[in-house]
């Protein structure tokens, strides 16, 4: 069977004090976006768990047990009892370690198609918890549309959202360790003391009315000045797209891809177009949002 998942934008990304257990306390507000990976699993009887990625940046996907997508059919195998013997085929859309959360959105497809193939019946409570140990962005995946998330950013509740909001990606060459950048931030902030992060009323406002100038300008990635220290020409980029017309701009979760907010597909062809030519980015998507979180697309032999 094949799950088809979306990527994420972090429409705000506040972060909070260090936790005892090494993560950061988070406020943040995540929507879907669709620029989505597949990912299929096929019943493979007698024959360990398997694992080929294809399509874009798949040379920098891990194929060995370390791969999310992995861990996760392992995971509900272990569930069922059933030995995980699977092949995991997974085609890649979403830029990898770009900050679009792609291994998360394949785990979380990966948690749903073997729930699936074994007949597990999980349910969203338990798929859920299962999706939040494998990590902090993995329940949103499943989850999709528009929500806010607190804690490490697995706690959601959903938020409304009106409309569709047009969106272009500019993918900075190289990637960014998601440890790094939170890791510059507190050495950044030293031995300042850090507030609890709290949700953005005037993100919501804005999401709520469907008003992108609105979002636009309420936009916030607290992890901008870390992701800025450790790659300068983000602060370029993100400088030319404002001047070239966006609603608003910021970094997607730790970076290094940067995002755009614009009116309309037509602005964002023109804004695509005018962060090709820059040279900054080594590749330029557009999407819109919200979409929905994973999704079964395809499911042969299935009960
Ligand atoms: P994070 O979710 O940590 O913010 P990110 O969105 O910046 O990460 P990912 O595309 O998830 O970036 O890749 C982070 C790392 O996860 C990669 O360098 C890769 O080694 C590893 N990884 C494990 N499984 C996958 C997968 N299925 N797809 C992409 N990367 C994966």
């Amino acid at each position: 069977m094949t799950v088809r998942v979306p990527g994420k934008i972090n429409l705000q990304l506040s972060v909070g004090p260090l936790r005892k257990d090494g993560f950061h306390e988070l406020a943040t507000i995540y929507q879907a976006v669709d620029l989505c990976d597949d990912v299929r699993l096929t019943a493979t009887p007698g024959v360990p768990l398997s694992i080929t990625v294809t399509g874009a940046d798949a040379d920098q996907v891990p194929t060995s047990t370390d791969n999310l997508a992995a861990r996760a059919v392992r995971s509900v195998a272990a569930l069922v009892g059933v030995e995980p013997e699977v092949a995991i085929g997974i085609t890649k859309v979403l830029p990898v370690a770009a900050g679009m959360a792609g291994g998360s959105a394949d785990a979380a497809a990966a948690l749903m198609a073997a729930d699936v193939l074994w007949d597990a019946r999980l349910g969203r409570v338990e798929l859920s918890r299962l999706a939040a140990e494998l990590g902090s962005d993995v329940p949103f995946l499943l989850h999709g549309g528009t929500a806010v998330g607190t804690g490490r950013g697995e706690v959601l509740t959903p938020a409304l959202s009106r409309g569709s909001f047009n969106w272009v990606f500019a993918v900075a060459a190289g990637g960014l360790s998601t440890p790094a950048v939170y890791g510059e931030l507190d050495r950044l902030r030293g031995s300042d003391s850090v507030a609890n992060p709290e949700v953005s009323v005037a993100v919501l406002t804005a999401l709520a009315a469907g008003d992108a100038a609105a979002l636009g300008a309420a936009l916030v990635n607290e992890l901008m000045p870390a992701a800025f220290a450790l790659r300068p020409q983000l602060r370029q980029l993100l400088d030319f797209g404002t001047e070239a017309g966006a609603l608003g701009a910021t970094v997607c979760g730790s970076g290094p891809t940067c995002a755009f907010l614009v009116s309309d597909e037509g602005a964002g062809l023109d804004l695509a177009v005018a962060l090709t030519a820059t040279g900054l980015c080594r590749t330029v998507r557009r999407a819109a949002g919200p979409v929905v979180g994973a999704a079964l697309v395809e499911a042969v032999g299935v009960r």
